[in-house]
């Protein structure tokens, strides 16, 4: 199992999530790629604009990967400096080699095309600009060390499909992140550094059921999904342990959809 990820420099965003104790459940995809990683051999940059949350969360990893070469860096990935301060922090273990942009939101009162524009900015300024921007620094940091990197941008399903349940601020910020990602993976297909897409299905994140707050709304969902249950945020982490290493050498511009078949089924029921 260990060394997938050996010598690996590693900084994901948004690796916080919202737990309470440090031997509580985790609660979402960073979180649980930062202890997949850290017990994979990485060195791994926990960053989060949640500090508190972002304690903790060190605190879970260490406890769990006792031996894991670990750091965090308090980050808001709307901000262009903090990002650029993010990548900065694993130069002085030689460079970043593998980004996991995967801080986002989906605000409570993201709508149809009736949103309110603080919310559509709000969005993508969280969920487009600061995958942007981490991209802009870790290719830079990743030209310039030259070996075989990797960033992992979360999109979603909903940049796939068109969602019947509107959430517009969100879809056309994941939307983005697809065809930035894409573009970008081509660009720099002959520099060593792979680009891909992780589109999520729903999970049992505190991020969706917070949204999902009333039966009704989570079995609207439920209908859709072929294995009659939301992921688990631990089921894409195995997918982005794959992306992050080399093992996934030749996989470049991919959509990756963790979705228990949901975009590729036509209809289900009990
Ligand atoms: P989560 O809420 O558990 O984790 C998101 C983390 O991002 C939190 O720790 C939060 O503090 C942090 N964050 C928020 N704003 C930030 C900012 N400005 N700068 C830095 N960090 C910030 O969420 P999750 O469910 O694990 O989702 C992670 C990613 O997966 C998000 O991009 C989300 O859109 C995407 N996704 C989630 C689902 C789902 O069902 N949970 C489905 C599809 C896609």
């Amino acid at each position: 199992m260990s060394g997938r990820l050996q010598n690996k420099n590693c900084i994901i965003t948004g690796a916080a999530g919202y737990g309470f104790h440090y031997l509580s459940k985790n609660s979402g995809i960073g979180i649980e790629t930062a202890i997949l990683f850290a017990s994979h051999g990485a060195k791994v940059i926990l960053s989060d604009i949640n500090q508190k949350s972002l304690d903790i969360a060190l605190a879970k990893v260490k406890h769990l990967v006792p031996h894991a070469v670990l750091k965090t860096q308090h980050t808001d990935v709307s901000k262009e400096a903090h990002v650029r301060a993010l990548v900065a922090a694993a130069e002085e273990w030689g460079g970043v080699d593998v980004l996991f942009n995967n801080a986002g939101i989906m605000h409570p009162l993201d709508g149809d095309e009736n949103t309110d524009e603080k919310v559509w900015e709000l969005t993508h300024n969280i969920n487009v600009k600061g995958v942007w921007f981490g991209c802009k620094y870790a290719i830079a940091a990743m030209r310039k060390h030259g070996r075989p990197s990797s960033i992992i941008n979360t999109a979603s399903v909903v940049a796939l499909v068109g969602s019947a349940a509107s959430q517009l601020a969100y879809t056309a910020s994941k939307g983005a992140v697809l065809a930035m990602t894409r573009e970008l993976a081509i660009v720099h297909a002959r520099h060593n550094i792979r680009l891909n897409s992780l589109c999520p299905g729903p999970l049992n994140t505190p991020l969706l059921q917070a949204f999902l707050d009333t039966p009704e709304k989570a079995s609207r969902r439920l209908i859709h999904l072929p294995m009659g249950r939301f992921g688990e945020a631990v089921e894409q982490a195995q997918v982005v342990v794959f992306l992050a290493s080399d093992e996934s050498s030749y996989l470049n511009a991919a959509e990756m959809a963790v979705d228990g078949g949901m975009t590729r089924a036509y209809v289900t029921s009990e």
